[in-house]
């Protein structure tokens, strides 16, 4: 990321109007330039001055892959230090360009179904490390979008719109630099994402809920509670012992009265762990009468030993919770193909480098 301080600098050095600046942030927010020579209204010798000393990621792109129809592309970044981290992004039907990010490289939370966890913490991303994969996907769009509707002139919508931090790591344990991330998505001169539009998934740390409630941008958040009582939870959530199941819904119940955001439950349905009618009956209880919607994940297959519940028993989890009147959802699962899950392919490639 090249923020406008930078770029102010750059330009005054080089005796240039400040115009300038707000031509380089247009091309590279708004139009999505991968590379400062695209940049043809700028004097040919600053562009080239840029691109020999500036750089538009601060890391680079090892590895792309796309599913078949497109819909899905995941790509794999490798940091000045050499760590791996994983964005994705998904083209949904209804037009909204998602991208989830990562925002730890690997993750200390060793949830059990989850390849990230077998990795451990390495470290946080900085705020332009999380940024730059945002941005990464944006340009690969408008790009995309400028080729496909060559000479007719029609590029809008291609952009990404909606941001959801659910790939590598645990936001609420690197809770500065993630809010600083969304502060420059969401700020109107780089990518102006709507801060509805952009969602922190939890695993519930509930220090983290607090701060979040003074945050002043209208985020959604997520709840990954995939258990409806404590000692299942902890049995497949070690976080859970740190801040247990009451704690929890309390700090929830406290969001939800200061902020009235209706909460996002995350909830992964794992095959005779978490799916029967007896267990979607106690989750309608735990979360009778809240503002609150639940999500139903089906499992991405990992070597972890767990496995997908299936479609007749996801839907009969749904219609137990919505006979609750429990506003309730099956995520759409993208780019299984690809291996999309969570820390999947940082894993392997991870693997394979070190
Ligand atoms: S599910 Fe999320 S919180 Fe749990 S180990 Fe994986 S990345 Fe960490």
């Amino acid at each position: 990321m090249i923020n406008k301080e930078t770029l102010s600098l750059l330009v005054k050095n080089d005796n240039l109007p400040a115009f300038r600046v707000k031509q380089i942030l247009q091309a590279i927010y708004k139009e999505g330039v991968e590379d400062f020579n695209q940049i043809t209204t700028l004097p040919p010798e600053f562009r080239k001055k840029l691109a020999d000393e500036q750089k538009l990621y601060c890391f680079q792109i090892i590895k792309k892959l796309q599913s078949p129809d497109g819909k899905t592309v995941k790509a794999l970044f490798k940091m000045h230090d050499g760590a791996l981290i994983e964005g994705v992004l998904m083209r949904f039907k209804d037009g909204r360009n998602s991208v989830c990010v990562s925002c730890q490289v690997g993750c200390g939370l060793k949830c059990a179904f989850c390849a990230t966890g077998t990795m451990g913490l390495k470290r946080n991303l900085s705020a332009e490390e999380i940024f730059d994969q945002v941005l990464y996907f944006n340009s690969y769009l408008r790009q995309l979008a400028k080729t496909q509707n060559q000479g007719k002139g029609n590029e809008k919508g291609a952009r990404v719109d909606h941001v959801i931090f659910m790939g590598m790591g645990e936001p609420m344990m690197n809770f500065d630099n993630v809010t600083l991330a969304i502060e420059y998505m969401n700020d109107p001169e780089y990518l102006e994402i709507a801060a509805r539009h952009i969602t922190v998934s939890t695993s519930g740390i509930v220090t983290g809920i607090e701060k979040l409630i003074q945050f002043p941008l209208q985020i959604n958040l997520a709840v990954s509670l995939h258990a409806p009582n404590q000692k299942l939870r902890e049995s497949i959530m070690p976080v859970a012992r740190a801040f247990n199941l009451d704690q929890l819904m309390a700090s929830l119940k406290e969001y939800n009265d200061k902020t009235h955001r209706r909460v996002s439950y995350e909830y992964v349905m794992l095959k005779n762990i978490n799916d029967s009618d007896t267990i979607a009956r106690e989750l309608a209880a735990l979360l009778k009468d809240q503002n609150c919607h639940v999500n139903l994940i089906p499992y991405n297959q990992t070597y972890l030993g767990f496995t997908n519940a299936g479609k007749t028993r996801i839907d009969a989890f749904k219609n137990i919770l919505e006979s609750h009147n429990i506003p309730t959802t099956v995520r759409v699962s993208l780019g299984q193909d690809i291996d999309a899950a969570c820390g999947q392919l940082a894993v392997k490639e991870g693997e394979n480098l070190v």
